[in-house]
């Protein structure tokens, strides 16, 4: 048999393991152990989206609707977008990895800032693209620098803010800037698995609204703050056209 070179050589993202294997192995009690590792949240999920969950129980026998049709217009009403804004995927991952199938092969430039999140270059090398790391700046993101490491050849530009595995983040004005300063053949994605827990969130959606941008793709996850990481259910908010050949590519 003949692998893939690029699976053959990807590095593998190890996640956090359950309590329950952990537990196993070093004999412990389950309840004494506390898991950090995943950013699961403590708290559980809303009994609201318990109460959902069960009532859905007896419909697991058919096929879910693919469009998402009640989910994207109630999250598209909440945000103040269409629903041709919204693409859903299984988990944020899944966004980032159609980033992968829509826009990057051979040869295209991805650029990271040092200590990004583990996916972006298992992203980059699983389409053969190569990855330019930006040095950090105290542990976050060098904005200027990753503008000055994009090239012709660049496709997409990462930014996880706030970040993980770090937990900085960058000054709202100076990410908008950022934003509005990438070139137009650049895809921007900015990640914003923790955007609710601030209680002073940078504004870039009005900016895809506006139509300011159309290369800026937001991702957002029901994982951290709403507590639904078993559900599998992430999204990214961005131009339509972009949207689409998300869609096109899943
Ligand atoms: C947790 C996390 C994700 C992925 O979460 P999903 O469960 O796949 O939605 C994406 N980006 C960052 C920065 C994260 O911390």
């Amino acid at each position: 048999m003949q692998f893939s070179s690029v699976v053959r050589d990807l590095p593998v993202y190890i996640p956090g393991r359950p309590i329950e294997e952990v537990a196993r192995e070093y004999g412990l009690d389950p309840k004494e152990i506390i898991k950090l590792a995943s950013n699961e949240n403590p708290l559980g999920p809303s009994p609201l989206a318990v109460k959902a969950v069960r009532a859905f129980l007896r419909k697991i026998h058919l096929y879910p609707d693919g469009n998402v049709f009640y989910l994207k217009n109630a999250l598209a009403h909440k945000l103040g977008m269409k629903p041709e804004n919204i693409v859903f995927g299984n988990g944020s991952n899944e966004i980032l990895e159609l980033v992968g199938h829509a826009f990057l092969e051979r040869n295209a430039e991805v650029v990271v800032s040092r200590y990004c999140f583990a996916v972006y270059p298992i992203v980059a090398r699983l389409f053969g693209a190569k990855l330019v790391e930006v040095p950090d700046l105290n542990y976050g993101h060098d904005l200027t620098g990753m503008l000055a490491a994009i090239t012709p050849e660049t496709r997409v530009i990462f930014v996880a803010n706030p970040n993980n595995p770090t937990g900085t983040r960058v000054p709202n004005e100076s990410l908008v800037k950022f934003v509005m300063s990438v070139p137009d053949h650049v895809l921007v994605v900015v990640d914003e698995a923790y955007f609710e827990y601030l209680e002073d969130p940078p504004d870039l959606i009005s900016i895809i609204r506006e139509g300011r941008r159309t290369n800026l793709l937001l991702v957002r996850t029901f994982s951290k703050i709403y507590g639904l990481a078993g559900l599998r259910i992430g999204y990214g908010i961005g131009d339509a056209r972009v949207i689409a050949m998300l869609e096109k590519g899943a």
